[in-house]
């Protein structure tokens, strides 16, 4: 479990992108979900629900041809992979053992949606070097 840094750049959300990631990962429960948030620096623009190529209640991967394509159009805008985002059907909000090993994108805010006492909530993290630390979520309009 990551520590909140005070001094960590919020992750910035609107409320409408924050409903897309919990809409998109209540559907698919009981399985995983995972979906990219395009941006620019930590403000997310654009959240894209992306196919889990492992269709499995325990891992994720994002579906090659969903990233290729959101990548293609990132590109397109002039943004950048802000985040991946993915859930915990069954919790908890933090980074499992797997995500810290496979965190390929250091650079990347990992979201993990999660129920807590049955309500979905949203976190974020930062993944570098096995080093996981809490990044604030601020909601904005
Ligand atoms: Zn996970």
């Amino acid at each position: 479990m990551g520590h909140l840094d005070p001094e960590a750049e919020p992750l910035d959300l609107t409320v409408d992108g924050a409903q897309r990631i919990l809409t998109h990962v209540q559907a698919e429960w009981p399985l995983e979900a995972c979906g990219l948030l395009g941006g620019i620096g930590r403000r997310v623009l654009a959240v894209y629900p992306t196919r889990n190529e492992l269709a499995s209640p325990v891992r994720y991967r994002v579906h090659p041809e969903d990233l290729i394509r959101v990548i293609r159009e990132l590109e397109a805008r002039g943004w950048e992979l802000v985040g991946i985002y993915h859930s915990h059907p069954h919790g908890p909000p933090a980074p499992s053992a797997i995500d810290v090993a496979e965190a390929y994108y250091p650079e990347a805010i990992y979201v993990i949606a999660a129920p807590v006492h049955g309500e979905w909530r949203l976190r974020a993290f930062r993944i570098m070097n096995g080093t996981v630390r809490e990044v604030p979520i601020r909601l904005v309009e």
